[in-house]
């Protein structure tokens, strides 16, 4: 599809159909617009005062000579109260008359110059030449305007000729066909550039829309990401580590342990009897109490201490840098906290209590032993009457 079709350009004026659209692009050009307007105004208002000096050379100090001397200061100072002016709230979409001012006074003060200064009509061909080419491609402003202005100063320049100059048919016929040919090149060099440059405009903004999706996306995949990754690291129901989660930082833990050559202890703490609390008041109230009994237990805990839900009733805990001795009197403190636990109903009233296993390291023990080590110690605890602490010697 061609793209001034698909992007909704009209190929004869240059501007986008949706009057929307246009504004937008209109006000994403404003800073240079009111830039180069500003920079074209005092550039063009320099050569039409330089003028004065050939003005001078003709009319010599002369009354002619005055009037259009007072004619291009006119026309040089509005040039450049224009430029300050449209330098500070110029927008061709909120003021586009503010921006065709300018181009108004340029071609009356050049149309101007025929009656005051008639026998200078050829040089001034050249200076109309310039002049229509420079509102199609100097002075920014939207097509349309520049080619009335354009046309403007053609049409007033050659009836000018006629009226003030006398020229003959042919002459005249040449001129306009010279200007015509001046405006059509004008006309066609503008509204490449004005087509060109809202292409430009609508694929930066596709771009940044594809971006912006894709930003989105990027968003979007990130939290799944961390959606994922908490599922796979943290038990859903306490918020504790899973198994795997925890084996992976555990086993991190030990291997420094054997760097450091420091202690570290596995601990296995299962609820007793909690098979009963499902049994009589459903699974349920089975849940709020393991939430409990995890809270309460990580709370305990240090913060360097690892714990994991290890399976149903069951957690573990990692915990470097203790010994033995202070694992046992972490073991019982933590026993004493599960048994202060209060329940609310219609669980109060029931007391919990937990056993719980400890190994310690050796030498070059691996974690998948100490754990083993840590339940066999645990299921010594149930069989000796539960609510205990066992530790391998
Ligand atoms: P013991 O003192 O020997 O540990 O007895 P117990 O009843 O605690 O142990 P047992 O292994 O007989 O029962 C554990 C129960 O824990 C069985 C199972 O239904 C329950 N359980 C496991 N996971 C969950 C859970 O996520 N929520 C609830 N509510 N119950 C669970
Ligand atoms: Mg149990
Ligand atoms: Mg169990």
């Amino acid at each position: 599809m061609p793209l001034n079709k698909k992007y909704n350009i009209s190929w004869l004026t240059g501007q986008f159909k949706e009057s929307e659209q246009e504004a937008r692009y209109r006000e994403s050009i404003k800073l240079t617009v009111r830039r180069d307007t500003r920079l074209a105004l005092i550039i063009v208002a320099l050569i039409f005062a330089m003028f004065t000096i050939t003005d001078y050379n003709l009319l010599g100090d002369t009354s002619g000579f005055y009037a259009l001397a007072a004619m291009r200061i006119s026309v040089v100072l509005a040039c450049i109260a224009l430029a300050v002016i449209i330098g500070r709230v110029g927008c061709l979409s909120s003021r586009p008359l503010l921006h065709a001012i300018p181009l108004w006074i340029l071609a009356t003060g050049i149309v101007v110059i025929i009656p005051l200064r008639p026998e200078s009509l050829l040089t001034q061909i050249t200076a109309v030449v310039v002049a229509t080419m420079a509102f199609y491609l100097l002075i920014p402003n939207v097509l349309s305007i520049a080619t009335c202005a354009s046309v403007f100063l053609s049409v007033g320049f050659i009836s000018a000729a006629v009226i003030f100059v006398d020229v003959p048919i042919t002459t005249t016929m040449r001129l306009t066909l010279l200007l015509a040919m001046a405006n059509i090149v004008g006309y066609c060099a503008l509204l490449r550039l004005e087509l060109l440059q809202r292409r430009q405009f609508s694929l930066l903004n596709d771009e940044r829309e594809q971006n912006a999706r894709l930003q989105q996306e990027v968003e979007h995949r990130r939290a799944l990401e961390a959606q994922l990754r908490m599922l796979a690291e943290q038990d859903a129901l306490t918020g504790l580590a899973t198994r795997s989660h925890f084996i992976k930082r555990a086993e991190g833990l030990l291997r420094s342990a054997r760097h450091d050559n420091s202690a570290f202890c596995i601990l296995m703490i299962d609820i007793d009897h909690f098979k009963r609390i499902n049994d009589s008041w459903g699974h349920m109230q089975g849940d709020i109490v393991l939430k409990q009994v995890a809270s309460t237990l990580r709370c305990a805990l240090r913060e360097v201490d690892v714990i994991g839900r290890f399976g149903g009733e069951e957690f573990i805990v990692a915990m470097p840098n203790i010994e033995c001795q202070q694992a046992i009197s972490v073991a019982t403190r933590l026993k004493s906290c599960v048994a202060t636990i209060e329940l609310a109903e219609p669980l109060d009233g029931i007391s919990l209590s937990v056993t719980i296993g400890i190994a310690v390291k050796r030498d070059e023990t691996m974690l998948d032993e100490l754990i083993q080590q840590a339940d066999e110690m645990l299921y010594k605890g149930k069989r000796s009457g539960r609510n205990r602490v066992e530790a391998t010697q």
